[in-house]
């Protein structure tokens, strides 16, 4: 990969200056300890040398979740066909719930789930445990909504803490009702950050569900799952059909839109196409390591990375492919310039930057680059080494990288560098807006979308464009 050309303004000097002011106005022992978690990037560091995957610093304001927001806010919540009990009080489950736009097909309350189902604990569950309630609850939902193909037990903090056993409960309720029932012990005081959630939920679809179904249609040699793409605005739906007009089979989708049982027979796939690695990672290195089957990362976010990913893609493959993927992208390279001859112009000589969770600040960067839009900083809420190493080689020499960044410190940041855009989430939103800097949400998609694909492309570019050029940023000064 060829070098990112320098960014005007833009020197490892400037950015560890930046950095060091930064961190001169914060308490000496919060400085020491967010000090290893900033850094000017260097293309070719291997390992990248900001410090990630740690404990937040008390009283920062981080803007992080929890291992519960991991499993059932990302891995476990988007499976469209089971009831996803979230176990504890109300709060977790009442926050989380429809936040993510991870859209699913079907009839919401009969076939499928997109809703909150809660055991709300009250003072004597705490007292007495919950395990007796849950049983109830599992027992009911059932009853209420009989077209489920399964349930998951998704822990909030207390359940952990009393000393609750819900893989017993799993364990004798799924006899009961002949009916997945799966245990998560995804309590938010586990880990540090989402991602451990990730990993909780990784290993409870090896332990519970992997395996445990085979696909009604007969094995082909083109068969694929699309492993983390959580269909926020529709992302799958734009993804999946460019692998099927080259010719594979998109046998299962983990998880957005995704159903138990086909995510279940995913051990009888070819090949695994991985979008994000930071999720899913764990359960793709197990299929490898038990059945044999590759996997492959790659990125469909602007048309250069979905090119090079389907050249990538057809070289698993044979010349059928190889022909089709190269047929695929004659076809819609006029498309995509018709896009970039409409947006580019706007927005050519731009800069951005970017914070989100683990796998959007590296993933995309070249759809930004495609506008002509450069990234003069990016950081991660959760990711861990190995994504900052991927992280490196995108970004442009002495660009500024920020782990579990905070609020005071990512304020510091866009004051000083001045983007012409931030990407980040909805806590973000606001605080930049009102310093009349344009933003878009690089979460939610601001409520727009798919972003991915040839057609989320076309979304992108116009949200981008209607963000950083909207007349409104004209008028934040008063005239008087
Ligand atoms: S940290 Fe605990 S209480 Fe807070 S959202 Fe996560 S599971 Fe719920």
């Amino acid at each position: 990969m060829s070098e990112r050309k320098p960014i005007a303004g833009v020197t490892k000097e400037k950015t560890e200056k930046l950095i060091k002011e930064t961190l001169a106005e914060m308490p000496a022992k919060a400085a020491k300890k967010r000090a290893p978690h900033l850094g000017a990037n260097e293309p070719s560091a291997s390992p990248c040398a900001v410090k990630s995957n740690k404990k937040v610093v008390p009283g920062v304001m981080s803007q992080r979740g929890c291992a519960y927001a991991g499993a059932k806010g990302v891995v476990w919540g988007p499976i469209r066909d089971m009831v996803h009990v979230s176990h504890g009080p109300i709060g977790c489950g009442v926050y989380s719930w429809g936040t993510r736009r991870n859209l699913m097909q079907g009839i919401p309350g009969v076939t499928s789930f997109p809703m909150d189902f809660t055991s709300d604990f009250q003072e004597r569950d705490i007292v007495y445990g919950g395990d007796k309630k849950l049983e109830k609850l599992l027992q009911e939902a059932d009853e209420l909504f009989p077209l489920n193909k399964g349930m998951s037990i998704l822990s909030e903090c207390p359940v952990g803490l009393i000393g609750d056993d819900i893989n017993a409960v799993a364990k004798k309720m799924e006899a009961e009702l002949g009916k997945l029932v799966v245990p998560c012990n995804c309590e938010g005081f586990r880990g540090v950050s989402q991602s451990l959630g990730h990993h909780i939920s990784n290993d409870s679809i090896r332990d519970h569900i992997i395996g445990k179904f085979a696909f009604p249609d007969p094995v082909g040699p083109y068969d694929v799952a699309l492993i983390g793409d959580y269909n926020i605005g529709g992302d799958v739906w734009a993804a999946k059909p460019i692998l099927e007009e080259i010719g594979l089979n998109v046998k299962s989708v983990w998880t957005g839109d995704g159903e138990v049982e086909k995510i279940g027979a995913t051990h009888q796939v070819k090949l695994n196409l991985i979008h994000c690695y930071r999720s899913m990672n764990y359960m793709c290195k197990v299929m490898e390591e038990k059945w044999n089957i590759p996997w492959l990362e790659y990125n469909f976010f602007g048309p250069t990375k979905i090119e090079e990913s389907l050249r990538a893609i057809a070289e698993r493959f044979d010349d059928t492919i190889k022909a089709n993927v190269e047929k695929v992208i004659a076809k819609y390279k006029p498309v995509m310039q018709t896009v970039l001859d409409e947006y580019k112009p706007r927005l050519e000589g731009k800069t951005a930057m970017l914070f989100v969770g683990g796998l959007r600040p590296r993933h995309t960067i070249g759809a930004y680059e495609d506008l002509g839009i450069q990234i003069t900083g990016a950081g991660y809420e959760f990711a861990h080494q190995d994504d900052y190493d991927r992280t490196a080689p995108e970004m442009a020499r002495g660009t500024l990288i920020y782990d579990d960044v905070s609020e005071f410190e990512l304020e510091k940041f866009v004051e000083e560098l001045k983007p012409d855009l931030v990407g980040s989430g909805i806590k973000e939103k606001y605080v930049f807006q009102k310093a009349g800097i344009p933003f878009r949400q690089m979460h939610s998609w601001d409520y727009s979308g798919p972003y991915h694909g040839y057609e989320g492309f076309k979304v992108f570019a116009r949200d981008v464009d209607m963000a950083i050029n909207s007349p409104t940023w004209k008028l934040v000064k008063s005239p008087f």
